[in-house]
This record gives C-alpha cells, structure tokens and sequence, in this order.
C-alpha cells in the first residue's frame, strides 16, 4: 500500500535534496528498514555513487524501488576549462532540465577549493556582474548545489578542502534551498566539511542575514558591499534601493554577535567608481566597529558593462590606507583569468552561441 502511494505520487522526490532524517522517514513508512537510510545516504553523499544500481550492498528490488520512486539529480558537464596559468579549472554543467551553471575549482596553497551556484541567473542586477545579464531562471535545489561539488570530486579525484557559496546566484534568494545545502554538507553522515571551511557571500538581504544568523552555522559570511553610501550603492546594486548601509551593517553585526565568526566585506575597485582615498575612509569607518576583514577584488572586465579596473598603484594606496586604519585586508588573487574567470562568462558564452 506504501509503496503504491510512494508511486502514485506524479514528481519523483529529489532523494539527493533529503536530510538522512527525512529520507528514513520515508523508507520506514514504505516497509523498509531503518538502517537503509543510512546505507544510501551513505552512498550518495560520501561514496558519491553514480546511480542507484552503483548501491552494490542494497537488494536489487530495493534498487529497483528507488529508481522508481526517487529522482536520482546528477549533473552533465558539458564544458571544462583549465587555467595554464594557476590551475584553476571552470566548469559549465548541464542541469536535468538542460539548464546551465558555473562552478569553479581553485588551488590554493592552504587547500582545493570550489566555487558553486546557487541559482540559474540572478535577478540582483548588479551592474558590474555577468551572472544577472538574463535575469533569474529558476532556484537550485540543494541536490543540485551538492551535486556540483560531487561532480567536481569525481571528475578531478581531488580532496575539497573549502566551498564558498560565490558563484552565480544570491544565495539567501534561494534561502531555504541553501541552509539545507549547509547542512548537508556540513553533516555527520555527508560529507562533513567543517562549517569554518564554508563561505556563504550575500548581496545584503537583511531579513535572511538575520535568519541566517539564527541557524547558529559556524559558516563564513561575506557581505558584497561595493560601495559606502547608499547613493553611490543603489547606482551600481540595485538592491540598495531596499536596504540601506546602516540596516545592513546592524544585521552583520547580529551574525557576528550571534555566530562569533568574523565577517568579510568584498569590496569590488572599479576605477573612478569607488576606488577614491575618500571611499576607502568610509570603508574603514564601517569595517571598523565590526572588525570585519576586507576582501578588495579588483573589477573582473564583463564584455557587456564598461567598467574598468583600478590601476595597481592606485589598488595600493586604497589598500594602505585601510591596513593604516588598523584593517585587515587582503587583494583577491586573479584566478583563472585566461580562461572566463569572472562570474557567469562561461554560461553567458555558451548561451550567446547557442
Ligand atoms: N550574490 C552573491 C554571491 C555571488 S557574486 C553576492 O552578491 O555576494 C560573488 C562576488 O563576486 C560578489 O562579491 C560580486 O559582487 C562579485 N562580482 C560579480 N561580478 C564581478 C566582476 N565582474 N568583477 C569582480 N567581482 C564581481
């Protein structure tokens, strides 16, 4: 009777999207034993099996079941690039339902890290970003976000040692897709990568910073600032029309307060835009009270928007100016730039073509 019920149902459920909690839940109610839940967990999230028929310890029926019943999410990838200059590799992957996302694989000297997606586009607008040039195509499932660095692990063997939640998408716009896909990550029975080697990065949308905050993660949060008024935020972050400076920094200092990590600012120079000693004052000024870290990256040039780098001089006396202030700061390293470094050039180049 479960069983029929389970089939009846017209959308398999995403079995990958599952806590090990609520896919018990649905094994037991179906006859199965509790243990399998553990078993296929197992081989989803640590094994990274291909396919239900890779569960080689569960009974063929049992199998056959799954396949029945559950979506088995697994992602095509249809582009690889690698950098010849740092070993960066970027990857263009195709969703079951044929849309497509970045995900980016760097080396570092403390560790591998991967970059993810967390929505088909964005609808943030950002006017310096690639990745919001078509709008928002839908959210990501937490299947689908775990799935990119499962993808990554099996195509390359490495050892992933940090996520960060960077790549195209606002991720507290796809809120609780993303949390799961922190726990899961971050869980026992997964993958369990440590929660301080995870960076979730925000455009600033207050009420899920508060939220976020409350979930107690011990995750990274970076804040996308840009800019340190609000007139000179709403004309490059359209999403400061909605939240000002001073509502945002009250929020990341409720994360801080709350989480005791400490928080960055990301801080993009576009040359006569924001890059002024006058803007690096006011930068301090915030970073300051919150002892946040800042994180200077110098504009990754997007065909399609025609803002232009700040010079490396004048990225230097913004620099010292901060670290003179008592700021920590750090200058993101260029990876991959011969290979469409900057967030959603790869996709955007695929589409555009097709
Ligand atoms: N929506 C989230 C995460 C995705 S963007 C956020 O806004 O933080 C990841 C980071 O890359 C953000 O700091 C974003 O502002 C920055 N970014 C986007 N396009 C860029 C470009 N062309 N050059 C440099 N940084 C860029």
């Amino acid at each position: 009777m479960a069983e029929q019920e389970l089939n009846a149902k017209s959308k398999k459920t995403d079995i990958k999207s599952l806590t090990e909690e609520e896919l018990e839940k649905i094994l037991v109610e179906s006859g199965e034993k509790k243990y399998r839940a553990s078993q296929i967990y197992r081989w989803m999230h640590v094994e990274l099996a291909a396919c239900f028929d890779d569960m080689t310890n569960l009974p063929k029926s049992l199998r056959q079941k799954l396949e029945d019943n559950f979506e088995y999410t697994r992602l095509r990838c249809v582009d690889r690039q690698i950098s010849k200059v740092d070993g960066t590799q970027k990857f263009l992957f195709a969703l079951p339902d044929d849309n497509l996302v970045e995900s980016v694989f760097m080396k570092y000297r403390f560790g591998n890290s991967i970059c993810i997606s967390s929505q088909v586009g964005c609808r943030m607008g950002c006017r310096f970003c690639a990745s919001t040039l078509g709008g928002l195509e839908r959210n990501l499932a937490t299947s689908e976000m775990l799935e990119q660095i499962y993808e990554i692990r099996r195509i390359t063997g490495e050892k992933i040692s940090h996520v960060v939640v960077m790549g195209t998408g606002e991720p507290l716009d796809n809120y609780d897709n993303a949390v799961k896909f922190l726990r899961l990550l971050s869980g026992e029975g997964g993958m369990n990568l440590s929660q301080r080697s995870i960076t979730l990065s925000t455009c600033g949308i207050v009420p899920r910073i508060y939220d976020l905050a409350d979930e107690k993660f011990a995750i990274n949060l970076a804040l996308s600032l840009h800019a340190v008024t609000d007139a000179k935020r709403r004309e490059i972050m359209p999403i400061a029309e909605k939240y000002s400076i001073s509502e945002i920094m009250k929020a990341m200092k409720y994360y801080f307060d709350t989480t005791g990590r400490q928080v960055t600012f990301e801080y993009t120079l576009i040359r006569g835009v924001n890059d002024s000693i006058d803007d690096a004052t006011g930068l301090s000024a915030l970073a300051r009270p919150l002892g946040a870290l800042v994180n200077l990256i110098p504009v990754n040039p997007v065909k399609e928007r025609g803002f232009v780098q700040t010079d490396a001089p004048a990225v230097a006396s913004f620099k010292n100016k901060l670290e003179n202030s008592g700021i920590n700061v750090t200058i993101r390293r260029e990876m991959g730039r011969d290979i469409d470094g900057a967030c959603g050039q790869l996709r955007r180049r695929h589409l555009v073509k097709s």
